[in-house]
């Protein structure tokens, strides 16, 4: 590969994928090229519609469609009737766990991060729509599922207080979380247990 600069690139950009260092990356890249028609051209072009077609919701922060649109209260509130039950999670790997699991039927509130003791940056999580929509969609339940880290308890404690003049049931799955435990890396039980005893 010595002097082909795309590769040199693109090996630059693969190794920057969680989980994979220049040797995967490697790896990934040459089955790419030495698959071009069955492989590399697919990729690019779901890439290609995901780069597109995919962004996330600066009302509700779950991933959307830009043929669903969901951009602001007057999409999402299309939803407005169906589920009585926000889960309220940190980021969209979170999102995925707690579907897995299958334990809950409801709309997701992704907040975009933590609120951060040294950076507070409260400003950007979704915490303002959050209040919002427990309103104007008469949510009747409100599940906080931060991490049961400092940062995620102090994100649950802000959003319990934000929501204390909406009359909404707040719960919170810490207790049934390992100190330390961040959602996305809960394993199906645990978290299904702490689903089902949330107080
Ligand atoms: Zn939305």
């Amino acid at each position: 590969m010595k002097d082909l600069v795309e590769i040199e690139e693109l090996i630059r950009v693969v190794s920057k994928f969680p989980g994979l260092g220049p040797k995967s990356a490697k790896r990934i890249i040459l089955k790419l090229i030495n698959n071009k028609e069955e492989l590399m051209k697919p990729t690019i072009n779901v890439l290609a519609n995901v780069y597109k077609n995919i962004s996330r919701c600066n009302y509700c922060g779950i991933l959307k469609s830009s043929r669903d649109g969901c951009n602001g209260y007057s999409s999402c509130k299309n939803l407005q009737t169906k589920f009585s039950k926000i889960c309220v999670v940190e980021n969209i790997a979170d999102q995925w766990s707690i579907e897995n699991t299958r334990i809950f039927s409801g709309y997701f509130h992704i907040l975009g991060g933590t609120i951060s003791g040294s950076a507070p940056k409260n400003n950007e999580l979704l915490i303002n729509s959050l209040v919002e929509r427990v309103k104007k969609q008469k949510i009747e339940e409100v599940i906080i599922a931060t991490s049961a880290t400092v940062e995620g308890q102090t994100t649950a404690f802000y959003i319990e207080d934000s929501l204390k003049n909406t009359k909404t049931k707040i719960s919170k799955l810490a207790q049934g979380l390992p100190v330390g435990g961040e959602i996305e890396n809960l394993d199906d039980g645990t978290l299904h247990s702490a689903f089902k005893n949330r107080a």
